[in-house]
């Protein structure tokens, strides 16, 4: 009677053991399950903002994932997003092909000075526009084609010849293309160029070298720098354009391996159930048995055997079963530690890449002399100043800011001295600012001011400070003062106006400063 008992308590033990073993496990598959939605719900945040394409199919993933794993329409979700992102590489290629010739066709009409040749310069930018030329390539020669002698009137050469001083011995016209024209024709050629920060010097240097054009050896040495500049400026946008593309890339490949881990757990998920559900039965028909088998014993040796031999038959079961069920555990948790890392080496690319984004973003706005905002940053603030002026008609000041006679300070001083100078005047610009006045360096040795809710005495007041403290600002060189000033054009935002008109109005009233004896500030 004892044994039997003993036997009794011990299988219950066994029992009791194994059911609390298989709650255990019920409760970290679907710790796991949640853990699974989190990291990927994380993932999607994270990839948020890379692509606009992507962003809705992200969204729409998240949402989904707050579900569960289970949801159905979780893989149509996932096919979305990887069709997405093929779509996302399709289209940026697109955008290598969208090339911006804008300042190619200004400069092409610049140049024009016949009928013919302004008629030729309208077709190359219509064929242009109708995508007619394959890649930048083409494009390019058939615009070194109409600067090239191949469009002529009168005989006379095309615009590469007049442009090179090919002219003909005897025509007047041609031989006043002289080179004043030719500077002038550089300088607005690289005014037009947008140039990143980490290339401002060599812009600088070529604009200081297109003021004194001599001779076509010279000229012909400008325009090679020039092209070499936009062949820097391109291989630098591929290179980042890789850079992005690499990484999408890497995306896609993480995304499907975070796809086939998330089947997996919901094969294990399957495989679980129905195992739990096969021995449910099993178990339940072992029970049935042994009531039977106890109710027709006749003997208690014999019952005794029948129960034990069943009891063992029923504890091999669970055994093999928590140890099957154990295994998918391990295995699931397995998968969930390799897409934890996956995600997690997701996040630290998708953050380092937003970081290099913001800071070329920055970098593309600011001026690397001064530190001030530059002209790209002006363009944008003062866009988004004239749009605030038209909602609420609070007065807008435009300041236009130049240094007088500042060729003679790089002359005599030096150019280093002459950007040091610059460094002292952009700070005495930037001091005493209101919180929601903005200066930038325009370019060069200009800088522009935008005052928002200044009226014409108060941004007037407000400049005559400005040029009275540039005058005393005690910049020298080895010791010896230098004097500077500066002059300025002011005006205000009015009716009809545009942001170029406003801008065209503070740099006359600028000139007229400069005329009427320079150190002065004019409202125009
Ligand atoms: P004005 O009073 O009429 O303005 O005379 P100016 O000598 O200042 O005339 P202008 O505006 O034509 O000359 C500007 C000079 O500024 C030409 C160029 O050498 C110089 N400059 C432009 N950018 C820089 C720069 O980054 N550093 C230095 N040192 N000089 C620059
Ligand atoms: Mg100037
Ligand atoms: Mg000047």
């Amino acid at each position: 009677m004892d044994a039997e008992s003993n036997t009794d308590s011990a299988w219950k033990r066994k029992y009791g053991e194994l059911v609390s073993e298989s709650d255990r496990l019920g409760k970290e598959r679907e710790a796991t399950e949640k853990l699974l939605c989190r990291t990927i719900i994380r993932l999607t945040l994270a990839a948020n903002g890379l692509d606009a394409a992507l962003d809705p199919h992200l969204k729409k993933l998240r949402t989904l994932l707050k579900a569960g794993v289970k949801n159905d329409r979780l893989r149509e979700q996932v096919d979305a997003v990887s069709e997405a992102l093929l779509r996302a590489e399709d289209q940026s290629e697109e955008a290598e092909d969208n090339f911006d010739a804008t300042a190619l066709f200004g400069f092409l009409e610049y140049c024009a000075q016949n009928d013919i040749e302004r008629a030729a310069t309208k077709k190359l930018k219509e064929d242009h526009a109708k995508g007619q030329f394959s890649n930048l390539n083409a494009l390019f020669l058939a615009a070194s084609r109409l600067l090239a002698d191949e469009v002529e009137a009168d005989s006379k050469p095309g615009l590469l010849g007049r442009l090179f001083g090919r002219a003909k011995k005897n025509d007047k016209k041609d031989e006043e293309f002289s080179s004043s024209l030719k500077s002038k024709l550089l300088e607005r050629l690289l005014d037009s160029l947008d140039v990143p920060v980490y290339l401002q010097h060599q812009l600088e240097s070529l604009k200081q070298q297109a003021a004194n054009v001599g001779g076509d050896s010279i000229f012909f040495k400008m325009l090679e720098d020039i092209i070499s500049l936009l062949l820097q400026i391109k291989s630098k946008i591929q290179e980042e354009q890789q850079e992005i593309d690499d990484f999408l890339l890497g995306v896609t490949t993480r995304l499907e391996g975070l796809e086939s881990g998330a089947e997996g757990i919901r094969c294990f998920i399957k495989e679980s159930n129905s195992a739990s559900e096969k021995l449910n039965k099993n178990v339940s028909h072992n029970v049935s048995d042994l009531k039977s088998v106890s109710s027709a014993a006749t003997t208690l040796d014999g019952l005794k055997d029948s129960v034990t031999s069943r009891l063992d038959a029923m504890t091999a079961q669970l055994e093999e079963h928590f140890k099957s069920d154990k295994l998918r555990a391990e295995k699931a948790e397995a998968e969930i530690k390799e897409m934890s890392s996956t995600i997690k080496a997701m996040e630290a690319e998708s953050a380092s890449l937003k970081d290099s984004i913001k800071l070329k973003h920055d970098m593309a706005f600011s001026d690397s002399l001064t530190g001030l905002p530059n002209r790209l940053a002006y363009d944008e603030r003062i866009a988004s100043e004239f749009a605030r002026w038209g909602r609420f008609k609070e007065s807008v000041a435009l300041l236009v800011w130049d240094i007088d006679y500042f060729k003679e300070i790089n002359d005599r001083f030096g150019h280093q001295a002459g950007d040091v100078a610059l460094r002292a005047i952009a700070k005495v610009l930037a001091s005493d600012l209101r919180e929601t006045d903005f200066v930038a360096r325009y370019g060069g040795e200009e800088f522009v001011m935008l005052m928002p809710g200044a009226s014409k005495e108060e941004a007037l007041t407000k400049a005559n400070e400005l040029r009275e403290k540039i005058k005393n600002c005690g910049f020298n060189s080895k010791g010896k003062p230098i004097n500077i000033t500066a002059s300025c054009g002011l005006t205000q935002f009015v009716e009809g106006d545009t942001t170029e008109k406003a801008f065209s109005r503070a740099d006359k009233a600028m000139y007229q400063a400069k005329n009427s004896g320079r150190d002065q500030c004019v409202f125009g």
